[in-house]
């Protein structure tokens, strides 16, 4: 394969995987889990040696800033939740292969003694 070739499936490459982002599913950030709490209240079940507490209530958190947000999820959404968090991580994948992929594309044009032009857009 010449560099022409390789170049050229480098962005046909780059134009699956854009297509792959597009077809995704609304995704969410953040790690699902479900909380216990005791209520305090000394003769209530929650009060016994071993137990988790009422619950579970379950929450998404994320951290933004250094600061940990967390949003209520109800027991009915949790399933969609799991897959909405699955799917930010094939979110992440994609972009961290389409990075690869334009640093190969950069890659082979360093090796063409021509180069193609560089299309710069000029702003304004
Ligand atoms: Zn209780």
């Amino acid at each position: 394969m010449n560099q022409i070739e390789i170049l050229d499936k480098l962005q046909a490459h780059k134009e699956q995987i854009l297509q792959q982002i597009r077809e995704l599913d609304d995704f969410r950030q953040g790690s699902l889990s479900p909380r216990y709490r005791k209520c305090g209240k000394p003769y209530c079940h929650c009060a016994k040696d071993g137990s988790k507490g009422h619950g579970p209530h379950w929450l998404v958190t994320r951290s933004i800033n250094k600061k940990t947000v967390s949003t209520t999820i109800p027991k009915e959404k949790v399933e969609i939740t799991y897959h909405q968090i699955d799917t930010f991580h094939q979110f992440q994948e994609l972009v961290k292969e389409y990075v690869e992929t334009n640093i190969k594309i950069c890659d082979a044009q360093l090796k063409e003694p021509q180069g193609p032009s560089v299309k710069v857009q000029k702003k304004g």
